[in-house]
């Protein structure tokens, strides 16, 4: 509420070239750098996270309470689980697909008060056809408190820092699952909730983040 009204008074400008009327303008929405392809065929990211424009959209979103900057993102990010969908028909069918937002530990949550990811792919919804997509927010539960991955500069104690900490809360029932994250580096937290799923017996998991 505060936000909206704070909203109408200081209206957003784009990050790129200082437009008025949004976070990111189209213009500047287009002309983003794509993120150079993933390290596994798994994982689908739109934009090149070095870009100055991408990084500070997704610190606001995630450290500055800017919540509906994922606006920007959900529209693209749906339409590339759209082509994605298009691609892989013979293997998906007519398979539901679940967006299941990778979970942040009870304690983060609490902390920011939101899950950027989990607003993503609600956003996401919105443009997908929703008697076959939703969102699983209970699917995967992070369990240990884990340090931020961005605070651990070594990959090899990154992925150490991940082993285990998402648990799956059912086995699959033949859905497809979607991934859905904001940044991936290294690709291990996805690794980490994508092991688990399997686990689970979940035979189709893509992941899709905004940026690499
Ligand atoms: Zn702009």
């Amino acid at each position: 509420m505060f936000e909206t009204i704070l909203g109408a008074f200081f209206p957003d400008s784009c990050l790129g070239c200082g437009e008025r009327g949004s976070l990111l303008c189209a213009e500047c929405l287009r002309s983003l750098p794509q993120a150079s392809s993933a390290e596994f065929s798994w994982i689908t990211s739109l934009y090149a996270y070095q870009d100055s424009r991408v990084r500070s959209l997704i610190k606001k979103i995630k450290f500055k309470n800017t919540r509906h900057g994922v606006e920007v993102f959900a529209e693209a990010l749906a339409w590339a689980v759209t082509e994605y969908v298009g691609e892989e028909a013979m293997l998906i069918g007519k398979r539901t697909i679940c967006l299941v937002p990778i979970p942040l530990s009870k304690k983060r949550a609490k902390m920011r008060g939101y899950n950027q990811s989990e607003l993503l792919a609600r956003g996401m919804l919105k443009y997908l056809d929703r008697d076959r997509f939703c969102v699983d927010t209970k699917l995967l539960v992070k369990e240990v408190e884990t340090t931020a991955q961005a605070d651990i500069k070594r990959k090899s104690e990154r992925l150490m820092n991940l082993g285990g900490c998402f648990r799956a809360t059912r086995v699959s029932r033949g859905e497809c699952i979607f991934l859905i994250d904001d940044v991936t580096t290294t690709g291990a937290t996805l690794r980490a909730a994508r092991s688990e799923l399997r686990a689970a017996r979940f035979n189709h998991i893509h992941a899709f983040t905004i940026a690499h």
